[in-house]
């Protein structure tokens, strides 16, 4: 949209080819009908709202905006008999350990290590060198509370992917985070100008250029252009969904294998009443340490006055509840909740919504993330330049800066328009 947007104030004729009946992709606020509203199944939240240009376009469309604390998360501890809420003052104590020994230890490693690891092996190392000043992180439960919430669902992928030296080479706005109570994709439709043409149910499938103009192959047609711009996501490409003429080069490719699509994945319930505490957030903690399917969960009531909970998964779990049916996964999440609040009559949900990123042959996957073998230095500048001229990459996963993000996609977008235009 971005980029539609550069290319057409530049006097372009532009033309959005989309494979799926909507636009917005990984924003997808859907309108879940009566019980729900509207939802987002995609990306919600603008993370860090100072000096965002996403609170500006959010602004000049006046988009509705609710603020979240994460801080004030409800952090719950439970195995199938018992459950426990954790007092905040151990929670805090727990996160302190955390931020002076393995925080530290991890920036220590980042900047001495000669050879990189993954980040589960790094954070395993520091600890047992820690000796007796670990204390409470021997525990694999309060070591999952804060990896859980700080790399988990942050990157959507397991620590055991994650490249030590690269996983946060990422930059964040300050600021608080919002939601949009009437749907994120508002912001798309203040970028998105009127007159540009929108082809939907029009699936790429391929791009060759020769000299002067490139032409786009897809199942509706095919269209001749001066320039293109491949927003498809990286789980797109690196499933070669797209064949390109001439083709790619391996510089190209090889820079791209090295970044991977995380999974993280969401399930609305809508209940006949508001059952929960009032926290914005509940996090679940096995109380032996091992990963619930759903880690946390967001009290959407607060945002969409329905009393909606949203479920979240992330990394392998979300992966494998993926091949479940949905009364299956509604189940999971339902023992789960039951578990978790074994003093509370939890009625069954009137209805649901779930999302499967990972299946969805037009994402394959939720965003991108920096995997061991990374090398941003060289394979973004591959991802951004290997391909000139009329061909150009945009996205989420081309921008090195704020890569997973809304932020980052709008971003990326702007930037291929320069290249376009020669900027
Ligand atoms: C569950 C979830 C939660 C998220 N939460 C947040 C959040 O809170 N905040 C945040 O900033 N980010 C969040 N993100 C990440 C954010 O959604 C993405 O980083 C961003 O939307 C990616 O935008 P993009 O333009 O790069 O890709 P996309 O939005 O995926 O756009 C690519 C488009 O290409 C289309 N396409 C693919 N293949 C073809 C083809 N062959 N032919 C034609 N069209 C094709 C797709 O249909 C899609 O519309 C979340 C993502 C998910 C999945």
């Amino acid at each position: 949209m971005s980029s539609a947007r550069s290319l057409h104030n530049n006097g372009y004729e532009v033309r959005i080819l989309e494979g799926r009946d909507r636009l917005g992709g990984r924003m997808w606020s859907f309108d879940g009908g009566v019980g729900f509203g509207t939802m987002d199944l995609g990306a919600a939240w603008i993370h860090g709202i100072k000096k965002n240009p996403l609170t500006n376009l959010a602004k000049r469309g006046k988009a509705k905006r609710v603020r979240t604390n994460y801080e004030s998360a409800l952090n719950v501890m439970f195995d199938s008999s018992s459950s426990q809420y954790l007092p905040p003052r151990l929670v805090g104590k727990i996160y302190k350990e955390y931020s002076a020994i393995v925080s530290k230890g991890i920036e220590r490693m980042q900047g001495s290590t000669i050879i990189d690891m993954d980040l589960q092996t790094a954070i395993r190392q520091i600890l047992s060198n820690a000796g007796n000043r670990v204390k409470y992180l021997k525990s694999e439960k309060w070591l999952r509370l804060v990896t859980q919430d700080l790399y988990d669902l942050q990157y959507a992928a397991p620590t055991s992917d994650l490249s030590l030296w690269w996983f946060d080479d990422d930059k964040a706005t300050s600021g608080a985070d919002v939601l949009f109570p009437n749907g994120m994709w508002q912001l798309g439709e203040v970028v998105l100008p009127k007159e540009v043409t929108i082809h939907l149910c029009t699936t790429v499938t391929k791009i060759q250029s020769n000299g002067d103009s490139t032409t786009v192959f897809t199942d509706n047609g095919n269209f001749v252009a001066d320039a293109v711009v491949v927003t498809v996501p990286l789980g797109c490409l690196q499933a070669n969904t797209i064949a390109f003429e001439p083709a790619l080069s391996n510089t190209f490719k090889n820079a791209l294998g090295k970044r991977k699509m995380g999974i993280y994945n969401k399930v609305l319930l809508r209940f006949p009443k508001q059952w929960w505490p009032k926290r914005h957030f509940f996090t679940a903690i096995s109380k032996n340490g091992s990963i619930p399917p759903f880690q946390e969960f967001l009290n959407a009531q607060y945002v969409s006055k329905k009393p909606i909970l949203v479920a979240f998964s992330s990394g392998d779990t979300a992966k494998s509840l993926e091949d479940l049916s949905d009364s299956e996964i509604v189940l999971i999440a339902m023992k789960q909740l039951r578990e978790m609040f074994p003093k509370i009559s939890i009625p069954e949900p009137m209805s649901h919504l779930i999302t499967r990123w990972n299946s969805d042959p037009f994402s394959r996957g939720s965003y991108s993330f920096n995997k061991l073998g990374v090398n941003p230095d060289t394979d973004f500048r591959d991802i951004l330049t290997t391909h000139g001229g009329r061909v150009q990459f945009a996205g989420e996963h081309t921008n090195r800066d704020y890569f997973g993000t809304v932020l980052g996609a709008y971003y990326s977008g702007i930037s291929a328009a320069k290249r376009i235009l020669g900027d």
